[in-house]
């Protein structure tokens, strides 16, 4: 018997949001949908022609018991942070950060001619690593495993598995699947999902079928909530189709949130106020290099 295939529970259309300095952007979901997309707490997706709507980035700011992922899709982003990283985040690559115990960093968008345009989704910790040491994977675009499709289009794998393809971002709690799928007109794909784990896709351009209804029931930039089951099945139209699916195991534990800090009870959230206030946030600074 072929295993259960998912419904598309919930769409989020996302609201237009500012945030950081004064960035414009869209909130697909965040902590009013939670647990909804446990382990996922937040997905921002920022896009934008006008240098006006993102200049003013995300100057320095702290961040605990969560991790990060940053894709760029156009444009890039210049960061740095108390670990001692910096760098950009150009087309295509990747900054999954584990912020742990605390990170402090900025994320400022470049101006470019064309237009800026990415994703950043939060990763809840268990509580039992929220004060984990902190850890930065940047990945570069051109490193990350591209799965041609037999009639076209692609699968990049950030993490998790497609076709026997193993992403980079490894070993993770809550074992998750990230992919960007690229389907031709008229496709379509089959992506097992593990039984239990939380599953949505983000659309990035094109519109499509998500499940076994017939015709389009996803319109662009759309975030796309799975009920149950172990596959899914997407479709394109008459136009390319170009999303994310990502997958994960869910955390089932109470989330205490306040804007960047994200831990399992109040009294954490205090905590990591008053260190804040004290100047002790940081507890593990980046590792002393040998010259
Ligand atoms: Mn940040």
């Amino acid at each position: 018997m072929a295993a259960p295939i998912r419904s598309v529970v919930q769409r989020f259309p996302g609201i237009e949001t500012i945030e950081g300095a004064g960035v414009r952007l869209r909130r697909m979901f965040g902590n009013r949908q939670v647990p909804l997309f446990d382990p996922y707490l937040l997905l921002d997706n920022f896009g934008s022609s006008n240098p006006e709507d993102y200049l003013a980035g995300f100057p320095w700011h702290p961040h605990r018991g969560i991790e990060t992922v940053t894709y760029m899709l156009e444009g890039e982003v210049a960061h740095g942070d108390t670990l001692g990283n910096s760098g950009t985040i150009g087309p295509g690559d990747v900054q999954w950060m584990t912020a742990g115990s605390g990170i402090i960093h900025q994320e400022m968008p470049q101006r470019s001619e064309g237009r800026l345009s990415g994703f950043q989704l939060w990763v809840n910790l268990p509580a039992r690593d929220k004060m984990t040491v902190p850890a930065y994977r940047g990945l570069a675009g051109g490193d990350l495993p591209r799965v041609p499709l037999d009639h076209g289009g692609s699968v990049r794998v950030i993490a998790g598995t497609f076709d026997r393809v193993v992403g980079p971002v490894r070993g993770l709690s809550v074992d998750p699947t990230y992919l960007d799928v690229e389907l031709p007109a008229h496709e379509s794909i089959e992506l097992p999902t593990p039984r239990g784990h939380t599953a949505f896709a983000q659309v990035v351009n094109g519109s499509g079928s998500f499940d076994a209804t017939p015709g389009p029931n996803a319109l662009p930039g759309e975030t796309l909530l799975y009920g149950p089951g172990e596959r899914a099945h997407i479709a394109s139209g008459d136009e390319p189709l170009r999303f994310l699916f990502v997958t994960g195991r869910p955390l089932g534990e109470p989330v205490a949130w306040y804007g960047p800090i994200v831990m399992t009870t109040r009294e954490e959230l205090s905590e990591a106020a008053r260190e804040l206030q004290n100047g002790q946030f940081i507890h593990h600074r980046a590792p002393v290099r040998e010259e």
